[in-house]
């Protein structure tokens, strides 16, 4: 349950409610609105006498909050986040855009693509060291040496960096060289790794897995907070249905489904969603259009011969066509860009 504050309640109003709920050992966590402060309430509220609560001086109502999830929910936490990065911010107003190849092949082609996104308006610079991929005897990934490359691209250009990570070690090579970690579809729901990264303290970007619900999507998201780090953003890369003309569907309606339910940053991936890169600017207009926070597009300096993802890939020119087209719908929906 949330208890909402009347405006102008003091923190010595504040610290009764909160001292009188974790003397009854549950949790609180604390949102100071412009107008009004949130209590959020952690745990079994049976141990609780709600009309105690709602008799004390400076409380205004008492609201249930009946999803599993409750710091991720905008419930509890109504001002949308706005999460910051290296020397950028993803969340209200900007609009970030997170460009590079699927995997870092190599430190030359890893540093023409860093330049080139950037070029276009990137702020971030993605590139997989670890690849999760489906098939054993494909590309796995550069490792350690893919993130020092990615280390010394962000240095050289200026661009934020993140990097897929899918194991501890992992995680713990990468607090050393990049600035926000991802957790891939296939490792929405490890929550081990959801627990470790949120441990890290890094931004995490966490994509949806192939065939998760919203409400298990935003479970997985608690998992990171719940370890105390509230830097996530989500990532709608598609979902796997019926249809075969694309390599996932995706799921557009879910970036105002999350909007409404979930304070957090949400960007969409072309790339993933559609598996060609014919669709991607459609796609990634559509996400604009609706309210995406940001855009993670892969795109590589000779798609034909890319190690991994090629035929979603864009090339320089078509990322730089991309984001001159996206400056409309920026404009149209009041983002910076
Ligand atoms: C990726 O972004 O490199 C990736 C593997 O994406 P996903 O986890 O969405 O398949
Ligand atoms: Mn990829």
């Amino acid at each position: 349950m949330i208890i909402i504050m009347k405006q102008g309640a003091t923190e010595q109003n504040i610290s009764s409610v909160t001292n009188y709920i974790k003397e009854h050992g549950l949790e609180v966590h604390l949102s100071h609105g412009k107008e009004v402060t949130i209590i959020g309430v952690i745990g079994n509220k049976n141990l609780l006498n709600a009309d105690h609560i709602s008799f004390m001086k400076s409380v205004d109502r008492i609201l249930p909050v009946t999803e599993s999830y409750k710091l991720a929910n905008k419930k509890f936490h109504p001002e949308p986040t706005s999460i910051k990065v290296g020397n950028t911010s993803i969340g209200t107003g900007n609009l970030t855009i997170m460009a590079g190849p699927c995997a870092v092949e190599s430190k030359e082609q890893l540093i023409t693509i860093a330049h080139a996104v950037k070029e276009s308006g990137a702020n971030f610079l993605r590139g997989g060291a670890y690849k999760p991929r489906t098939s054993p005897y494909a590309f796995q990934g550069l490792e350690e040496e893919g993130l020092r490359y990615m280390q010394e691209a962000g240095k050289e250009t200026g661009l934020a960096t993140i990097c897929e990570v899918v194991s501890l070690a992992a995680i713990e090579a990468a607090v050393k060289y990049v600035d926000m970690i991802q957790i891939g579809a296939r490792n929405m729901q490890n929550f081990i790794l959801l627990k470790e990264a949120g441990r890290s303290g890094m931004p995490v970007l966490l994509k949806r897995g192939l065939s998760a619900t919203i409400d298990e999507w935003l479970n997985a998201a608690e998992y990171i907070i719940a370890e105390g780090n509230e830097n996530v953003v989500l990532c709608e890369r598609g979902i796997r249905t019926f249809e075969t003309a694309t390599r996932n569907t995706l799921d557009i309606s879910a970036v105002p489904v999350l909007k409404e339910k979930t304070h957090l940053p949400v960007i969409v991936d072309p790339s993933h969603s559609t598996g060609s890169y014919k669709y991607v600017p459609s796609m990634a207009k559509a996400a604009v259009a609706c309210g995406a926070d940001g855009l993670m597009i892969e795109v590589h300096n000779n798609p034909a011969c890319a190690l991994s993802d090629g035929p979603q890939s864009l090339n320089f020119e078509k990322f730089a066509k991309l984001t001159t087209e996206l400056k409309p719908f920026c404009q149209l929906v009041g983002r910076d860009f």
